[in-house]
C-alpha cells in the first residue's frame, strides 16, 4: 500500500498535489512519500514479530537518500552499506555505527581502515582473503572487527539474471562447501571476532522457496560450526524480496516471509539479521516527467518524456516495467510507446502498452520508482542530475537538488598543452 493517490481527479503524494511539485521544481524529479516509507518500515518489521531477536538494515544501495536514511533511522533501521560513501550517508543520517553491516565484494583497504575507525557493527566477509586483510588492519589499530561470513549457497533465486547472487557462479560469497573451514580459519585470527553467517541470493525475489532452500542450508552450516565449537550468534538473512510493480501482480508478503523465516530460523538461538532494501523503498517513491510531445509512430505513437535512461534506468537495464501514469487523467486510454530523449533505442520506457491519455505539456509518473531510481541516475547526455523531494502529509522539501549540466561542466578542463 502506497500514499499516491487520485483526489479531485489529480494525483497526489499524500496531500500534495504532483502537478505542485513538478510546476516547482521541473521535471524529472522523483517523489517520496515519508508515510509510505515509515509505514513499509513499520509492516516489515511487524512481519518479524515471531522471532526473538532481530536486526533490520536497510540496504542503502537501494536508496541512499539522506531524508529517505533519516525516516528509516528514526525507526530504529540499521544500515546495510557496500562503500565508503554508503557507511559516511548511513552515519549522516544518524544511524549508530554500531547497527551498520558493510556488505561487498571489493571494499579496499581504505575502506576497511575507514570502517574499522568508525565503529561499524557487522562486516560482511566475501572472502577469506579480504578477512585476512582485515583482521591484520584491525589488530594495527588495536582493534577487532566483528564478522559474519558470507556464504554463496548455490541456489537460483529465480529473479533476473543481473541481480541473481546467490548461484555458484556468482561472485558473492565463499563456496558452501568451503565455508566451515575458511570460518575456522577466520575464527583463529587476532583482529577478527567472527560471530555469524550471511547470505543474500538476489533481488525482486518474487517466490519464497529459494530463500527457504538457501536458509536450510545456513542452518545447517550453522549447526556444523557450532559442532567444532565455534560461536555463531547472528545469521545475517540478506534482502530480497520483491516488490508488484504490474496490476494484479502478486508478490509474496512480508507477513508471508516472515512466517517463513520463522518456520526455518525461529529456534536458532541467535539474532537474526535482515537487509532489505526494494520492499521498503519501492512503492514509496515515483518518478514525475513531462510529456515533450507525443510523435506519430509506425504501429503506435511515441509518447517522449522528457525523463530517460539516465534518470531511471531499470527499463534499460533489466527490462524492467514501471506502470505510466497520467497526473491529470482523462479516464481514456491509447495505445503508446513511452521513451526518453536520450539517443539510444533502449531508452524505452513501455512498448505498445495501454496507458492514460496524455499530450503535450501533460505530466505523468513512473510507478514505483523509490527503488534503484534516483540512485542510479546519472548525466548521459549532458543531462542534469535528477532532484529529489520528499512529502510529508501537506508539507514537501527538496531534499537532493538537481545538479545542473554546467555545475557538471564546471569541473572539467582543458589542459595548456591543448591550448
Ligand atoms: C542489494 C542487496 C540487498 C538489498 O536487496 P533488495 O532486493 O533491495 O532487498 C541486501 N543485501 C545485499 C548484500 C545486497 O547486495
Amino acid at each position: 500500500m502506497d500514499h499516491f493517490e487520485i483526489r479531485d481527479g489529480a494525483l497526489h503524494a499524500e496531500q500534495v498535489a504532483l502537478a505542485e511539485i513538478g510546476c516547482e521544481v521541473g521535471t524529472p524529479v522523483y517523489v517520496y512519500s515519508r508515510a509510505t516509507l515509515e509505514r513499509h518500515a513499520r509492516v516489515f518489521r511487524e512481519a518479524l514479530s515471531s522471532l526473538p531477536k532481530v536486526h533490520i538494515a536497510f540496504a542503502v544501495k537501494s536508496n541512499p537518500n539522506l531524508a529517505v536514511l533519516r525516516v528509516l533511522a528514526r525507526e530504529g533501521y540499521g544500515a546495510d552499506v557496500v562503500s565508503e560513501g554508503e557507511m559516511n550517508r548511513a552515519l549522516a543520517a544518524g544511524m549508530p555505527a554500531g547497527d551498520i553491516v558493510f556488505s561487498g565484494v571489493g571494499k579496499s583497504k581504505r575502506e576497511l581502515t575507514a570502517a574499522v575507525r568508525a565503529g561499524i557493527g557487522q562486516f560482511n566477509l566475501e572472502s577469506e582473503e579480504e578477512g585476512v586483510e582485515l583482521a591484520g588492519i584491525a589488530a594495527s589499530l588495536g582493534l577487532r572487527a566483528t564478522c559474519a561470513l558470507r556464504v554463496n549457497p548455490d541456489v537460483d533465486a529465480g529473479t533476473h539474471a543481473k541481480i541473481s547472487t546467490g548461484k555458484a557462479e556468482n561472485k558473492f560469497g565463499v563456496p558452501y562447501d568451503r565455508a566451515a573451514a575458511i570460518y575456522a580459519r577466520l575464527s583463529a585470527l587476532e583482529g577478527l571476532e567472527m560471530h555469524g553467517l550471511a547470505v543474500h541470493i538476489g533481488s525482486q525475489i518474487s517466490d519464497l522457496e529459494p530463500s527457504r532452500k538457501a536458509f536450510v542450508k545456513m542452518g545447517a552450516l550453522m549447526r556444523e560450526l557450532r559442532e567444532q565449537g565455534l560461536t555463531v550468534s547472528h545469521m545475517d538473512l540478506g534482502g530480497g524480496l520483491g516488490v508488484p510493480y504490474k496490476p494484479g501482480e502478486s508478490l509474496p508478503t512480508p507477513a508471508e516471509y516472515g512466517a517463513m523465516v520463522a518456520e526455518v530460523a525461529g529456534d536458532w538461538g541467535v539474532t537474526v539479521m535482515f537487509e532489505p532494501g526494494r520492499v521498503i523503498t519501492g512503492n514509496a517513491g515515483v518518478l514525475v516527467t513531462e510529456v515533450i510531445r507525443v510523435k506519430e509512430g509506425a504501429s503506435a505513437p511515441w509518447v517522449v518524456v522528457d525523463a530517460a535512461m539516465n534518470d531511471l534506468a531499470r527499463p534499460a537495464m533489466y527490462d524492467a516495467w514501471h506502470d505510466f501514469s497520467a497526473v491529470q487523467p482523462t479516464g481514456e486510454t491509447m495505445l503508446a510507446n513511452v521513451v526518453g530523449p536520450i539517443c539510444e533505442s533502449s531508452d524505452t520506457f513501455a512498448k505498445n502498452r495501454e496507458i492514460d491519455v496524455v499530450k503535450a505539456g501533460d505530466l505523468a509518473v513512473f510507478r514505483t520508482a523509490g527503488a534503484y531510481g534516483a540512485t542510479m541516475a546519472n548525466t548521459y547526455n549532458s543531462r542534469a542530475l535528477v532532484p529529489e523531494v520528499m512529502v510529508d502529509g501537506d508539507k514537501w522539501a527538496i531534499v537532493a537538488e538537481r545538479i545542473e549540466p554546467a555545475t557538471i561542466l564546471a569541473a572539467e578542463q582543458v589542459p595548456d598543452w591543448l591550448d
